[in-house]
């Protein structure tokens, strides 16, 4: 399907001309003899490739009825295709290293370089690359020379699940190159299928000449016997991530009841928020009517401007204040080294001192605010960036402090 342009694109021109003239069947210099004219996207803007097409110039050699493309020309885009390499590493980046979604992508590139693709052709730029990829990762050539000083190989194997309910993707890695070395989804994970993987692997192993001195895994059953039938002798040790999270297990277990109480406790964030913003219409209507308009512009385009009246600011301090402790709450990252229940308890004693720091400040003096319908709150200028950055700088000494559930 040819991509219609618009009419009066402005395209950055470029000429592409043969470098090697001679025929490649008679050895006669070659004649330009047509021009092909291309138009792709690039992330530098829409660009006309001139293509000069050469020709053997003697009528009776087979060379004459064929005609030779640019060398280069296939070093900035495919044959046939509407954007060039650059826009297409874009998107297989984009798409497989950040985990971007279509959507997004296709907006980033109209939005950035109005680059306008349809989903459905950046979806099969995304299945193009992936083939690409797969090839040059498993091209034995490459992998050879990747090889050639590394003395011997530790291989893991191991299941990952990308999507609920899905088939198990088994991976199959080599640690000292940290690299992959091939992935095959299993619909039925028998200890045979299983084994097929092991004994692949042992045949790249043979084609590098490299002997495999060590297996990691999590020692599911499969593992364990397929590696024993096919690597005898070579060690095979857990993985020391599966290894601590089957130790962690109680940890988590008790962490994660931690974390129902905390959030049983931490409530009724949106009562406050609502409370907060139902004064702050009102402030604004009982304001007199010259400057009401005016304030109304300053409250909604910025609530926390540091020129906004004693009340608003108190306002965006709590609300602030609100979204903080809803992030915490919410935030479930971490693994058994850094329990998420844990982590949520420090950063809600951060809040916490934050809080009693402002009310220190009030009561110390400097009372900015006569404004009472919030008395635990200061309206001094502080942002929750400080206790933010605060809650990093102190964690070594803080995560000590255990949690008592
Ligand atoms: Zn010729």
């Amino acid at each position: 399907m040819p991509y219609q342009w618009p009419a009066h694109t402005d395209f950055t021109r470029r000429e592409l001309d043969v470098l090697d003239r001679t025929c490649p069947v008679c050895g006669r210099g070659m004649y330009i003899c047509d021009h092909r004219y291309r138009h792709l996207h690039t992330l530098e803007g829409p660009l006309e490739l001139v293509c000069k097409l050469n020709h053997c110039p003697d009528p009776d050699c087979p060379g004459h009825a064929k005609t030779k493309s640019p060398e280069t020309e296939a070093a900035i885009a495919p044959p046939h295709w509407a954007i060039g390499w650059d826009v297409f590493c874009w998107i297989g980046h984009r798409r497989f290293a950040r985990h971007w979604a279509i959507p997004q992508i296709q907006a980033e590139l109209r939005d950035t370089y109005r680059i306008p693709l349809s989903d459905d052709a950046i979806s099969q730029y995304t299945h193009r690359y992936q083939t690409i990829l797969a090839a040059r990762q498993q091209d034995p050539e490459a992998l050879r020379r990747q090889y050639e000083s590394v003395p011997e190989l530790i291989l893991t194997i191991d299941g990952l699940q990308p999507e609920k309910g899905h088939e198990t993707l088994y991976v199959v890695r080599e640690l000292t190159q940290k690299r992959v070395w091939f992935a095959e989804a299993l619909i039925s994970a028998t200890a045979a299928e299983v084994q097929r993987l092991i004994a692949k692997a042992k045949e790249w192993a043979e084609l590098l000449g490299r002997p495999v001195a060590l297996w990691i895994s999590d020692k599911q059953d499969a593992f364990v016997t397929g590696i024993a039938a096919e690597f005898p002798g070579v060690p095979h040790r857990y993985c020391d991530n599966h290894f601590l999270r089957d130790v962690a297990k109680p940890v988590l277990e008790a962490d994660s009841h931690a974390k129902v109480q905390m959030r049983r406790k931490v409530r009724g964030l949106r009562k406050i928020e609502q409370a907060v913003l139902k004064h702050q219409r009102a402030a604004v209507e009982d304001r007199p009517a010259a400057i009401a308009a005016e304030a109304t512009v300053t409250v909604t385009v910025e609530p926390a401007g540091a020129e906004a009246p004693p009340a608003d600011s108190a306002c965006a301090v709590v609300l602030d204040y609100s979204a903080a402790v809803r992030g915490i709450v919410n935030d479930d990252q971490g693994g058994p080294l850094h329990p998420p229940g844990l982590r949520m308890a420090e950063a809600l004693d951060e809040v916490r001192d934050s809080i009693q720091r402002n009310l220190d400040e009030k009561k110390g003096g400097s009372q900015r605010s006569n404004w009472a319908a919030w008395p635990t709150v200061s309206t001094a200028a502080w942002t929750m960036s400080e206790p933010n950055k605060r809650r990093s700088g102190s964690m070594s000494r803080r995560s000590r402090r255990s949690l008592r559930p």
